[in-house]
This record gives C-alpha cells, sequence and structure tokens, in this order.
C-alpha cells in the first residue's frame, strides 16, 4: 500500500471539511477522488502534503505514520503536488520553473538536466517552448508544466489537483492521454477531478466524496457504469438536458448524500428460511389473538361467540377456526372500529373515501406508523429505488392513507420525495422536467394521463422517470405497456395495500414482473370462495381475507378484503423469501352477473389486451330491457392511436368472437376513436351497470 488515510478529519475554525474520511492508495495505480465543487477534495490533498493541519486520524505512506509532516519532509518521502490552479511563476521561464520541482530533492545539475529532457519527452510542446515565459502559455501548456514540475522530482506518488480546470475539451483529452501513459508507466497517482466521467474513465477505483465524506467507493468502471451514481453524478440527466445536469452541479445530489449511509439500509426482514417465518407468524397471530381479546370488545364478543380463546391458537394451521371480519363491522363501529387499545396511545387516524356510512376509518399507534413506514421503504426497496432517487408523490395527501406512507417510506429509506399530491398535470410536468423525478408515484389512471400528456408534449427525452409506482386500481397489460412506452420506457411496479391493514405498501411487484410479493412478516393471507367463504388451494383465485400480526391500535383477524387473486406457491426467482400472490384481479364486489355469467371487470381488460389494434380504454353499459327483462351489454372500446377507422368491421368482428369464445357473452360494441373516452385522474370508472334492482355479487 502507498498511501493510506485513516479516519481522517480537517477543520476550518469551526467548520468541519473533513469528516472521518478512510482512503486507500495501492503502488502502481490510479485512484479517482472526485465530487462537486466544495467537497472537500483540494483539502484532502493539501492535508496528505501537510499544507494543512489535521485534527483527527493517522496519514501513512508505505506504513509509516507520516501524519503532520512538513510539506518540504512530504517532498522529500516521495510527495508531488500538481496543484489546482497550475501555481506558475509567470515571469519565470518553463525550464526555470521546471527546476523548481527539483530544488529540494538537491541533485546533481547534471541529473536535473536529465529530468527536464525526460520531462521534454513526455511532453513534446514544452521543448519548443523551455525558453518562453511561463505566463505567455496557453492554459494546457501550463497544465503541461505544472505536472512536468511535479514529476522533476520522480514521485513515488503523483497528486494531480484538477488537472482540468478550465481546459477546453480537446485540450483535456490531451491533458488525460498523458495522464494514461503516466499510469501505463507505473506512477502512482492520486487524481482529484470535478470531471467525473473523466476521472473515472482514467482510474482503477475511485472515491466518491460528498460534504467531507466518502459516500461511494468502487472499481472505476463499476461506478461509472452504476445508472444511478450516471443520474447523480455524471451530470445528472443527459448532455442533453443542461438545465438538469445544472441542478446536480449546483449541490443537490450531495445534500442528499450527506445522510450517513443510507445505500447500505436494508428493510428486508432477516428470515434464513421459510419456517423462520413461520415460526415468526405463529408468535403474531397468538399476540394479535390476545390483543384483540384483551383490548376489543367487539372482538371478545365475537371470539367468544365462536368458542374461541387465545389459548387455541396452537398453529397456524389454527387461523382457519377464527371468525371472520368485514366492513360490515368496520361500519358498525364507526368512528373508531376495531379498537384495541386506549385513546392515549392512538397519535393517528387515517379514513378512506365513501359516505359517511360507508367511510372506513382506522387509528393508528406510533408503533403502527413506525411499521407502515418500514415495511413502505421495502416496497421501495423492492422496486429497486435508492437514496439517490427523486420520488414524485402524486397520490392524494390528507386524510387518506395514500400520500403520507408513500412520502414516509421515501424518505425513510433516503430518497428525495417530491410530495406533489394528485392532478395537476401541468404541474406534475413541471417538476418531472425541473426536478428531474426518477420515479413517480400514482394510480394506474393518472400514470396513463400523464403518459399521454408527456407523448402529446413530447418530452420523454427530456424528463428523467426510471420507475413508475402505481396502485389502487387495476391495470391491464396493454395499459402497462402504454404507460412505460409512453414514460420513455420506464418499469412499471404494482404496488398493494387497502385503508384497513395500514393503507398502501403491503406488498409490490418485484423484478420478475409476475407476481407481487406481499409483507408475510407483518400479515397473513388466506384465498376464500367469497360465495360460499371456503378456503381455497394455492393457485386458486379467490377472495383475499387478512390477518395481521403486530398491528395495535385496529388489529385485523380474518378481514375480507374483497379483493380477487391467488397465492403463487413456491419461491420466486427474484431470491426473495417473502410470500407472493398475483397482481390484483379486481374486487368481489365489483364482478357483474350478466345473464347468469360472473365477469371480473379484467377479464375485459385482459381480452381487449390480447386484441392488437385496440386502444386501452373501455366502458361496458349494462342495462335491462324491462319487457322481456333480457339483460343488455354495450361495449364502448376505443381504438389504438393511429388506428385506421377502416379497420373497426375487422377489429369489431374480432372482439366479437373473443367475447364469445371466453366470457359466453354476445355484447353490442362499438368502436371509438383513440381518446374519445373520459380519463380521470383518480380511478376511472369502466362498468356502467344501469339494470334495475338487479343484484349484483
Ligand atoms: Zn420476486
Amino acid at each position: 500500500m502507498m498511501l493510506r488515510i485513516e479516519n481522517l478529519h480537517v477543520h476550518y475554525g469551526s467548520a468541519e471539511a473533513l469528516r472521518g474520511v478512510d482512503l486507500e492508495i495501492p503502488a502502481g495505480v490510479t485512484i479517482a477522488l472526485v465530487g462537486a465543487n466544495g467537497a472537500g477534495k483540494s483539502t484532502l490533498l493539501k492535508a496528505v502534503m501537510g499544507l494543512i493541519r489535521t485534527s483527527q486520524g493517522r496519514i501513512l505512506l508505505e506504513g509509516k505514520d507520516v501524519t503532520g509532516t512538513t510539506p518540504l519532509r512530504m517532498v522529500r518521502n516521495g510527495l508531488a503536488l500538481s496543484p489546482e490552479g497550475r501555481e506558475m511563476f509567470g515571469d519565470l521561464t518553463v525550464r526555470e520553473n521546471l527546476r523548481l520541482g527539483a530544488l529540494s530533492s538537491g541533485l546533481p545539475e547534471n541529473t536535473v538536466a536529465e529530468r527536464i529532457l525526460d520531462v521534454c519527452e513526455r511532453f513534446p510542446r514544452l521543448a519548443e517552448r523551455l525558453g518562453q515565459r511561463a505566463s505567455t502559455m496557453s492554459g494546457g501548456e501550463q497544465q503541461m508544466v505544472a505536472m512536468g514540475r511535479a514529476l522533476m522530482a520522480k514521485p513515488k506518488l503523483l497528486l494531480l489537483d484538477e488537472p482540468s480546470l478550465g481546459l477546453a475539451p480537446l485540450v483535456t483529452d490531451e491533458i488525460f492521454a498523458i495522464i494514461h501513459q503516466l499510469t501505463r508507466s507505473g506512477t502512482t497517482i492520486l487524481l482529484v477531478e470535478q470531471n467525473a466521467a473523466r476521472a473515472l474513465s482514467a482510474s482503477t477505483y475511485a472515491y466518491l466524496l460528498a460534504n467531507g465524506r466518502i459516500v461511494e467507493k468502487g472499481p472505476s468502471s463499476a461506478l461509472l457504469t452504476d445508472p444511478n451514481l450516471r443520474r447523480a453524478f455524471l451530470g445528472a440527466a443527459s448532455e442533453q438536458n443542461p438545465a438538469a445536469s445544472r441542478l446536480g452541479a449546483a449541490g443537490l445530489t450531495n445534500i442528499r448524500l450527506e445522510k450517513q449511509d443510507m445505500s447500505h439500509l436494508t428493510f428486508m426482514p432477516a428470515f434464513a428460511s421459510v419456517d423462520e417465518l413461520s415460526a415468526h407468524q405463529l408468535k403474531g397471530l397468538q399476540w394479535t389473538v390476545e390483543h384483540a381479546y384483551q383490548g376489543s370488545s367487539f372482538y371478545r364478543e365475537i371470539l367468544d361467540l365462536a368458542g374461541m380463546t387465545p389459548a387455541h391458537i396452537k398453529s397456524l394451521d389454527d387461523l382457519k377456526l377464527l371468525p371472520m371480519t368485514s366492513t360490515d363491522d368496520l361500519r358498525d363501529g364507526y368512528p373508531f372500529p376495531l379498537r384495541a387499545v386506549p385513546f392515549e396511545q392512538i397519535v393517528r387516524i387515517h379514513a378512506s373515501s365513501g359516505t359517511t356510512g360507508k367511510r372506513k376509518v382506522l387509528a393508528y399507534t406510533q408503533k403502527d406508523l413506525d411499521d407502515w413506514i418500514h415495511f413502505f421503504a421495502r416496497c421501495y426497496e423492492t422496486a429497486g429505488v435508492t437514496p439517490l432517487d427523486r420520488v414524485q408523490i402524486a397520490v392524494g395527501y390528507g386524510i387518506w392513507t395514500a400520500g403520507m406512507g408513500f412520502q414516509l417510506g421515501a424518505e425513510k429509506l433516503g430518497a428525495m420525495s417530491v410530495p406533489a399530491g394528485p392532478g395537476n398535470i401541468d404541474m406534475q410536468i413541471q417538476f418531472l422536467l425541473d426536478f428531474q423525478s426518477t420515479v413517480f408515484c400514482s394510480t394506474a389512471s393518472m400514470a396513463l394521463l400523464m403518459a399521454e400528456e408527456i407523448h402529446h408534449r413530447g418530452i420523454a427525452d427530456k424528463i428523467n422517470v426510471q420507475k413508475i409506482i402505481y396502485g389502487s386500481e387495476r391495470s391491464s397489460n396493454s395499459m402497462r405497456q402504454k404507460i412505460s412506452e409512453l414514460f420513455g420506457g420506464a418499469e412499471l411496479f404494482d404496488i398493494t395495500g387497502l385503508t384497513e391493514l395500514y393503507g398502501p405498501g403491503t406488498g409490490i411487484e418485484c423484478s420478475q414482473h409476475d407476481c407481487i410479493h406481499y409483507w408475510g412478516d407483518y400479515y397473513l393471507v388466506e384465498i376464500i370462495d367469497p360465495e360460499t367463504l371456503e378456503l381455497l388451494p394455492d393457485g386458486e383465485w379467490g377472495e383475499m381475507v387478512v390477518t395481521t400480526l403486530c398491528k395495535e391500535a385496529a388489529p385485523l383477524i380474518r378481514y375480507r378484503t374483497r379483493d380477487i387473486t391467488r397465492i403463487i406457491p413456491g419461491p420466486c426467482r427474484c431470491g426473495s423469501l417473502l410470500p407472493r400472490h398475483s397482481r390484483i384481479k379486481g374486487r368481489s364486489d365489483d364482478t357483474f352477473k350478466f345473464r347468469g355469467v360472473n365477469i371480473y371487470p379484467s377479464s375485459i381488460d385482459t381480452l381487449l389486451s390480447n386484441i392488437p389494434g385496440l386502444g386501452s380504454e373501455f366502458q361496458v353499459h349494462l342495462s335491462r330491457d324491462e319487457k322481456n327483462g333480457r339483460d343488455h351489454m354495450h361495449l364502448i372500446v376505443e381504438r389504438g392511436q393511429g388506428v385506421d377507422p377502416g379497420r373497426i368491421p375487422e377489429l369489431t368482428h374480432e372482439m366479437l368472437h373473443q367475447f364469445k369464445k371466453q366470457l359466453l357473452v354476445t355484447p353490442e360494441m362499438q368502436l371509438v376513436d383513440y381518446g374519445h373516452l373520459p380519463r380521470s385522474e383518480r380511478k376511472s370508472q369502466r362498468i356502467f351497470d344501469n339494470r334495475l334492482g338487479d343484484d349484483v355479487v
């Protein structure tokens, strides 16, 4: 090891410029130190050279402690600095400037002359200008003189401070070509640069300094290709978007990185096996039943009625012996249903939309909120969101659970949240452009609306959205594809949740995009037949029933969510041990019966998605002929964007064929222009049931 820096602190008065820097430079390689202006790079170099005092930590040169050594001593020890701003003696000639580099080593005259020749060989431009006054040279030539002067001492370690500063790109190329040559000839170099891309491509290993701390380190090639670092440090968005680059250069990204070690946080559970998870679940189930029995008169009553006491829960299998609960129980207990703790422990309530009679209100203790925020951060982590991301949250704030969860989870992870709230497309677009948000959170309808607006304005290449996290609504594959495409190729993640169960964030799609991982360490899932209430085996579609494992204020025992999904058995290819279910297909109370057939709106989604040429928006209008009592289904579907109206007969024919084949119904079809059907920022209504006195299952 040529140089080792351990826990180095430097103060300027009361301001701390370096805050515990650790850094290693092996012999014979080039190490880059990158970071924005003011990050502490030059301070570090000066500390190493002995030009400023350190307040704590050690500097070891080839294993020897050299902390506090004078600059002259450091030069004799074999260090040479090519300083920022070159620091030429303008009145002296190039030759005289070079000689200064050898001054402290007290070499004989002929050796000095030889070394000047060596430098001229490396910098041929200087050979012709040895007699010229340094002040008359160009910036690039002065940089060569500064580097040549440092090389005169044949240093063990060459410290290069901002060699490209103020140079034109072509001259910078020339300087970096020389740095490459020096590296190849075995010179050990510490390269300090503001131009991160250049520094990373000229070095083998790099450290990223922000606000006096090393915030990232690794092989330069890996850092160079890391998309997060590219976004954050290599000119923010892109060369085509100088405004965003300026934002990055202004230090916005560094402010975020001041938070310590966020990048190494994890919100995943520590279970090593499914058995460990099951053991945790059993403990949680026993706790919940005991807690609910002791804390809530409602639960005590229904448990007593079912002949169950907490002592009856001996295994996870005993879950099925417990009574079920439903929205009716929430309504009956309004305004504080299922409450199992005294009011002084409740710190917040949230409520769902709906009229007074239908509004679901849920209470939270501080621990409930902490748990919620923790697993919401896990959602972001599962979607690959990092502290370098900027999360624009376009969902409802206030009494709804949504906004709070999205925001607190993002901040817990260390990402930058942009709490935009729902609606206001103009403002959302402005934020996407100005803040270069990398993650966009909304409902699927809102995401589609935004996608179409982005397309309409032709700005897909000016925004920086990498991921879209959307929820609270079914979404067809064609809708997902369209959103992703129009957003310039963003990756979509369906997030699940419901007010009764903390709020959104109780599960999310993983990188495999074929399942939802749900947080089995916080709640249990059963799937039942919504009509017979019988438990269904893994893999079968039915209604999701949840039981919480540590929820204090309003625990849920076998709560019927009305969401239709199925358990996907077995491990996921993503490697997570956490259990999973399919994306929510619909709600058991959304299904409609048409001429004796139960239809999920999502089956219509799926069917239409598979017919090329159709758009993703549709409406189903159901009516009843009062004379003969027959039901009619009128289906309005948009054509895909740019699809020729001449294809209407062919597309209509194909739709009819598929409806008859897959859903056993024959609706009346109407194909309309793309963009004809209304879009909404919240959930778009697609099923209009106008049948009188119809019994909707
Ligand atoms: Zn997975």
